[in-house]
C-alpha cells in the first residue's frame, strides 16, 4: 500500500473534522428536543459536487462517523443510506448557492402551531422583536407527503429568501451559510415558538404596532440575509 500524500490527508482530515461536528449539532438538536428515535437530519456542502448527509433511520445524535452519507447534487449515492428526506436539502443546495449547511428537525411547539392554526402562513412574527431581528419572519410551508418529489417541490417558493421555515404537521427546516447558523436557526425557531405558545396559553397574544414593525424589519435589512 502506499503513503496517502499530503494533499490526501488534509482531505481525510477536513472530512474527519466535519464528521465530527455534524455529530456534536444533532447532539445539540437531540438536547434541546428536536429530534426524536430516528428524526431529522444534516448536511454539509463539501464542494461543488457533492454533499455529506447523515443516515436515514438512525438516531442522529448516536451516529458514528463512518455512517454519514455521501451524495451528489443531483441525488446520486456515493456512500451510505442517506436519508429519505434528502430531496428537502437537495432543494436548498440547488437553489441557493450561498448555502453551505441544511438542517431539519421536528421542534414540538412549532409543529404544533401548523396543527392547531392550519391557515397560519407564518408564525405570528409581530409580536416580538427577536424574531424579526434574527430572521425576519419564519413561514410555514403547506404539507407535502414524505418520500415524494414535493418535499423539495413545496420549498421552492421559499427559496432562498427564506433560511428559516417551519413544515407543516412534520418539522423545521434551516439553512445557513456555516453549520453553526443552521443549527442556531433551528433553535430560533423552536424557542419563537415556544414563547408564542406560552404567551398564547397565558392570555392571547398581543401585537407591536405597525411602526415598531417597520423599524424591526429596516433593521433586519440592513443586518442581511444571515440567520442571527
Ligand atoms: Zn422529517
Amino acid at each position: 500500500m502506499t503513503n496517502p500524500t499530503p494533499s490526501q490527508t488534509q482531505k481525510t482530515n477536513t472530512l474527519n473534522e466535519l464528521q465530527g461536528k455534524i455529530i456534536t449539532a444533532a447532539q445539540r438538536l437531540y438536547a434541546r428536543n428536536l429530534l426524536a428515535a430516528g428524526d431529522g437530519n444534516i448536511s454539509f456542502r463539501i464542494s461543488d459536487q457533492e454533499i455529506l448527509i447523515t443516515p436515514a433511520g438512525k438516531a442522529k445524535a448516536f451516529i458514528e462517523p463512518e455512517d454519514i452519507a455521501v451524495i451528489t447534487i443531483d441525488n446520486k449515492i456515493i456512500h451510505g443510506n442517506p436519508s429519505s428526506e434528502r430531496l428537502m436539502h437537495l432543494a436548498v443546495y440547488q437553489q441557493c448557492p450561498q448555502a453551505q449547511s441544511v438542517v431539519h428537525a421536528h421542534p414540538p411547539t412549532a409543529i404544533a402551531w401548523s396543527i392547531a392554526y392550519p391557515e397560519l402562513a407564518e408564525l405570528p412574527n409581530a409580536c416580538m422583536s427577536e424574531l424579526i431581528i434574527s430572521v425576519g419572519s419564519i413561514p410555514i410551508v403547506p404539507y407535502a407527503k414524505p418520500g415524494t418529489d414535493a418535499m423539495g417541490q413545496n420549498l421552492l417558493p421559499y427559496l432562498p429568501q427564506h433560511r428559516a421555515m417551519i413544515l407543516a404537521r412534520h418539522g423545521a427546516l434551516t439553512f445557513g451559510e456555516s453549520l453553526e447558523e443552521a443549527v442556531n436557526g433551528m433553535e430560533r425557531i423552536e424557542h419563537s415558538a415556544e414563547i408564542l405558545w406560552r404567551a398564547q396559553s397565558l392570555g392571547g397574544l398581543t401585537y407591536l404596532d405597525d411602526q415598531d414593525v417597520a423599524e424591526l424589519k429596516a433593521l433586519r435589512t440592513k443586518l442581511g440575509e444571515k440567520i442571527l
